[in-house]
């Protein structure tokens, strides 16, 4: 995990992959005992196509398309935000079948 991102004007909290999968793991909590009380609201789902969050740190919406099944953040215009990190994350939940999610 390199976590380097060239999207720091964005001044998101979820400036790295990993910050993007813990922050899922939160979301998938909080989802179950509806706090709300994560950076990071899903709006949108569609398979292989393209993920809405809704990033509080920056109180915007973001979106992650798929190119050829690999996550692209267009909000940030990089492959290696957080927010890429959570959809990876979101997609291996509705995969689940073949994959450990950890
Ligand atoms: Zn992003």
């Amino acid at each position: 995990m390199s976590g380097r991102s060239k999207a720091s004007e964005n001044n998101s909290e979820l400036s790295t992959l990993d910050l993007g999968t813990a922050e899922f793991m939160k979301w998938l909590i909080s989802k179950d005992t509806n706090s709300g009380d994560t950076l990071v609201a899903v709006k949108d789902y569609f398979d292989d196509k393209y993920v809405i969050l809704f990033d509080k740190s920056i109180s915007k919406d973001v979106i992650v398309g798929y190119r050829d099944g690999m996550p692209w953040c267009i909000t940030c215009n990089t492959d290696d935000c957080g927010h890429v990190g959570f959809a990876i994350c979101l997609k291996q939940d509705h995969d689940r079948d073949d994959h450990v999610v950890y």
